[in-house]
């Protein structure tokens, strides 16, 4: 491995808000984060990791007025419930604070002084609807009224959920509050702005959206930039109003009697008052850790919250100067989904993480289902019950532990732990040994998909080497003792290998494994340092279990009404969904073994066809052709080929644009009466019934365009 200089990284999670429970929406970020932060740990790299409570707000302060408790006692509570699932999902934070603090009063109004000192706050009247019987200002979400556009009843004050218009809340039809039912009147208050348009701000972000942390990649992914560049570009940035009236459950404004801050204002500043409250724990100064040149600032985001972070809060940093830095990299995920659905307790499709505790499932079964969904790109992660039992039970038990299983009794109890040291340089070795640096590079950019689907290839290598030198039959006669030992110790060497390379996603797991072969603490250095004679390795004790559908996956995630309905002739419309139909289609009952198989071919026929993955880049109706879709395919070629295929029946263009098929690519063009045609797309359907539907193929995840089909 190549010696690296040492990173200083300072990494946060967003703060999730103070009114509820973590969620897997939560959850799912923190280990992203995670596992990077354990990763970079491993690279020797001093990591401060830190969240904290977002406490602000006006819904809190409703919410604890609900309950009769005081906001701050309504937020500790919420606030004592955490700590016991980080620990238990295994998140390793190294501090968890709160915005409601000393610290972060401190910070928030320091940096709003300087915003001023700067020329970029101001203050405008406006006019806000006001309830007056309960003495305050309504924030958009607690006016109710009727849709202006459609007439729903029941709306917010700033969109509407029948029809999904959005509008002003002083657009609504007989508004109300909806604190006291009253209708509100309109009140004139000042209130104080961040000029986010002055030229000096977009000319920051211009840059800073564009530029590159320490480590030499973009700030911000490219599909984040691209929508930092719409908003830049044609002046589409408005001033944000960062003050609410009294009463308000918030941080006062310097020199503004009755306002206070935005919760949005002071909660990205919660990230510096928990670094703050930690740097004081242990012995570390605040501003120089901030301003040391080797300090890397990190956030970890949710893509429904860009604009704050990636417009307002390196502006805010930017222009409040030292010690504070702007953000070397906001790292920006997707959403986690159940079955292509938003998760949702009233669709059957929430999840909680304390739930799925509850039913005795494995926090790391999770961490590795995850890792083996994210990548570095803002892509949704969806959870299926298939999905995660075969990741879990093929995968991660039947490819992974079950090495250590097979490999370390012999060594226990034949050879009193001791592995052979001149097995240590077998060729199955030296390949896994030589995965490491790849493997850690995709760490790095977080392309944890990759990382794990290459893990899991050389755990194949190692059960093959096992399935072929048959350990348990070497095991019969004594005479060949000595190859029992070598092949059982290139198998547990294997595993200890693979360990290290899960260990940022398993680190319980990793901690018992590294505590039975006896081998220190595996971090990337540890590659080259293999088992050794000299320090036995102790009972192997059974390290996980398989994920139980009926017991724990069916009791998490119940099947839904819609699920075991049938879905024939709109596959496209439930897109990430597999139909799911409760019955096979039966073949046709004279036929009982289905359509015959073709004739027998040979592998070379077989190689004859060039399959290939693409991408399809647009898809769209063509005129004149019931059948037709005219469909762009990025074949990873550096062009785009044309194909006509006739699913039009099946499929709608948008559901298919984006998504990856698979394409017979070396197949004679053909010329048809709307274009020529290069290629084909496959899909599957039952040659006895057509009318059952059409089903395109579609690759695993992880597959991109270009790659060829075995
Ligand atoms: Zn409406």
């Amino acid at each position: 491995m190549t010696p690296q200089k040492k990173r200083n990284l300072f990494v946060t999670t967003a703060l999730p808000y103070a009114n509820g429970p973590f969620h897997f929406g939560h959850i799912m970020e923190y280990i992203q984060a995670d596992i990077w932060v354990r990763h970079e740990r491993m690279c020797g790299n001093t990591v401060h990791f830190v969240c904290a409570d977002d406490a602000h707000g006006a819904p809190i302060m409703i919410a604890a007025h609900k309950k009769g408790v005081s906001p701050q006692a309504f937020v500790a509570e919420i606030s004592a419930s955490r700590r016991h699932l980080l620990d238990d999902f295994h998140i390793s934070f190294d501090n968890w604070h709160c915005t409601d603090t000393p610290e972060n009063t401190e910070l928030s109004q320091e940096i709003y002084r300087r915003l001023k000192a700067a020329g970029l706050i101001y203050t405008k009247d406006i006019e806000q609807f006001y309830d007056e019987s309960k003495g305050m200002f309504l924030a958009d979400r607690f006016i109710k009224g009727t849709c202006p556009k459609c007439g729903a009843p029941d709306q917010y004050g700033d969109s509407c959920e029948k029809c999904g218009s959005v509008y002003a809340p002083t657009e609504l039809i007989d508004p109300r509050s909806a604190l006291s039912g009253t209708t509100p009147v309109l009140k004139s208050s000042t209130h104080y702005f961040f000029k986010l348009s002055d030229p000096r701000t977009v000319a920051f972000l211009h840059e800073w959206t564009q530029g590159k942390g320490a480590d030499g990649t973009g700030r911000v992914q490219p599909e984040v930039l691209a929508k930092d560049s719409e908003w830049l570009e044609g002046d589409n940035l408005s001033d944000w109003d960062i003050s609410r009236d009294a009463p308000y459950f918030g941080i006062e404004i310097p020199d503004a009697p009755s306002k206070y801050f935005y919760v949005w204002l002071d909660a990205p500043i919660g990230y510096l008052a928990s670094f703050k409250a930690y740097c004081a724990r242990m012995g570390m100064d605040f501003e120089e850790e901030l301003m040391r040149p080797d300090t890397e600032q990190i956030h970890f985001i949710g893509k429904d919250i860009i604009y704050f972070h990636t417009l307002f809060w390196p502006a805010m940093l930017h222009f409040a100067g030292k010690p504070f830095r702007v953000p070397d990299h906001v790292n920006v995920h997707g959403f986690m989904t159940v079955d292509g659905f938003k998760m949702s307790k009233s669709r059957g499709t929430g999840i909680s993480p304390q739930d799925y505790l509850d039913l005795g499932m494995n926090a790391e079964w999770m961490r590795y289902f995850l890792a083996a969904k994210l990548n570095s790109r803002v892509e949704d992660v969806d959870l299926t019950k298939d999905d995660f039992q075969a990741r879990v039970n093929s995968y991660l038990i039947g490819k992974y532990v079950n090495i250590a299983s097979r490999a370390a009794g012999f060594i226990f109890k034949r050879f009193e732990g001791k592995v052979s040291d001149a097995a240590m340089n077998d060729p199955v070795l030296v390949q896994l040994r030589e995965a490491a640096d790849e493997i850690k590079a995709d760490y790095e950019t977080r392309e944890f998909v990759r990382a794990m689907r290459r893990v899991m290839e050389l755990a194949d290598v190692v059960n093959e080497f096992v399935d072929r030198e048959k350990p348990w039959e070497l095991a019969k006669d004594p005479a060949r003792a000595a190859d029992l030992q070598r092949t059982a110790s290139v198998a547990l060497e294997g595993f200890r290998l693979l360990t290290l390379y899960l260990k940022p996603v398993l680190p319980a797991t990793a901690a018992r494994v590294e505590a039975f072969l006896n081998c220190g603490e595996l971090t990337w250095q540890s590659v080259e340092t293999p088992l050794s004679s000299a320090n036995p390795i102790s009972k192997y004790e059974h390290l996980m279990g398989r994920v139980d559908r009926k017991g724990q996956l069916d009791k998490l995630l119940p099947d839904r009404p819609e699920q075991t309905a049938p879905e024939a002739g709109k596959p496209g419309e439930k897109a990430d969904k597999k139909p799911q139909k409760k019955s096979a289609p039966a073949a046709d009952p004279n036929a009982p073994g289905g359509e015959p198989v073709a004739e027998i071919c040979t592998i070379d026929d077989f190689t004859r066809v060039d399959l290939r993955v693409a991408r399809v880049v647009k898809c769209e109706e063509v005129e004149g052709s019931d059948k037709l879709l005219r469909l762009e395919l990025d074949a990873g070629e550096g062009r785009l080929r044309q194909v006509f295929s006739g699913i039009k029946a099946w499929y709608k263009p948008e559901d298919l644009t984006g998504r990856l098929v698979v394409m017979i690519a070396n197949l004679a063009p053909r010329k048809m009466r709307f274009g020529v045609s290069e290629g084909m797309v496959l899909a599957a359907s039952s040659a006895l019934k057509k009318d059952e539907g059409v089903y395109l193929i579609e690759p695993f995840e992880g597959a991109e365009p270009g790659m060829k089909l075995h």
